[in-house]
């Protein structure tokens, strides 16, 4: 319940406005945003990358409604790929297709992803398609085969609270395409996704262990102690070695877990979202942990 509601929140341009204006907000924000700006992100990733973590760096931004502010973020993406390369970052690009114009043109906004994608691998790097509502599911999928055909250096993310994500799955192996694997962050409804959490992390096992046999290098994207101790056991059983895949979390969640799997000789890579536009990935993590509300509630009060 408190989940829909902050989902449902995360649309609202008076709450976004009334967040984003008030400094105990944005401060309470930095837990999972370290910054606005690129340099503030870039400094994020170089202490990741001296902690021994990869880096994934996302410029927020989400459902653009003109193709000049998609021409911007695409801009800016180019940038990325440009100072991860001059700053010598081991780190790829993260980025929402609605940021590149999904909304406004299909076709445009798939123009606007292959740039940023050749740019990608002239500095033999790599751009993850993030997955957002299961309206895009479709047309996301569709068009990261459709681009990686031309470039292979873009991957997608799958959901593993959606029914159809094994079909996807399956579908994005056939292409080669790398994967991330989420248990999915947005509101859906009992039509498209499962409502209980332990058929959401049922999926996720299965979905982990048909990524991990594939044989392509995938993202294992989770918190979740049991998600990951699965997936250990699942490479041992199987032979896998710990550099053929990867653990990923969210800059600010567990790092006491992110350091303890680097210790144990994992690769992990950090997601570090930057930007000015960070309200609705901020109530996302907010609606993930009711112990997030409480601690923002409490900030808020006092
Ligand atoms: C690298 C990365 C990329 C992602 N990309 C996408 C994407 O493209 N599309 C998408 O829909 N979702 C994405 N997500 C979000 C994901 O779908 C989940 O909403 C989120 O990761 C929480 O699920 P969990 O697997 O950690 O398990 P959960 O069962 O939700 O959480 C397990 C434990 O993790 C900790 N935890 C989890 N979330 C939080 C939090 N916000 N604050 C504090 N502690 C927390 C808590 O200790 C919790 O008990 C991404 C997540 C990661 C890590």
């Amino acid at each position: 319940m408190l989940r829909s509601i902050l989902l449902k929140l995360s649309a609202s341009n008076g709450f976004a406005n009334w967040v984003t204006s008030n400094g105990k907000t944005r401060s309470m924000a930095q837990r999972f945003v370290p910054g606005e700006t690129l340099d503030q992100a870039i400094a994020a990733a170089r202490q990741c990358n001296n902690a021994g973590m990869l880096v994934s760096l996302d410029y927020l931004g989400e459902n653009v409604s003109t193709t000049a502010d998609a021409q911007r973020a695409r801009d800016a993406y180019l940038e990325i790929f440009e100072r991860i390369a001059k700053e010598k970052l081991n780190a790829n690009v993260s980025c929402k297709l609605t940021h590149l114009g999904m909304d406004l043109s299909v076709e445009f906004c798939e123009g606007l992803v292959l740039s940023v994608v050749e740019r990608a691998a002239s500095y033999d790097n790599f751009l993850r398609a993030d997955m957002e509502g299961s309206i895009y599911t479709q047309r996301t999928v569709e068009l990261v085969k459709r681009v990686r055909a031309r470039n292979p250096a873009i991957g997608t993310v799958i959901q593993s609270y959606l029914y159809r994500s094994e079909s996807d799955v399956k579908d994005l192996l056939a292409y080669g395409c790398r994967v991330r694997l989420c248990k999915g962050a947005y509101k859906e409804s009992a039509e498209v996704a499962y409502p209980k959490k332990a058929d959401v992390d049922a999926n996720y096992v299965r979905l982990m262990q048909l990524l991990l046999s594939s044989g392509f290098y995938h993202g294992i994207a989770t918190h979740d102690p049991q998600m990951i101790a699965a997936t250990i056991r699942h490479a041992a059983a199987q032979k896998i070695s710990k550099d053929d895949f990867e653990f990923q979390m969210l800059y600010g969640v567990r790092t006491d877990l992110q350091r303890r799997l680097v210790k144990d000789g994992y690769r992990v890579r950090i997601y570090i979202p930057y930007g000015l536009d960070w309200f609705p990935y901020f109530m996302r993590r907010l609606a993930e942990r009711p112990a997030n509300v409480m601690f923002f509630l409490r900030n808020l009060l006092r």
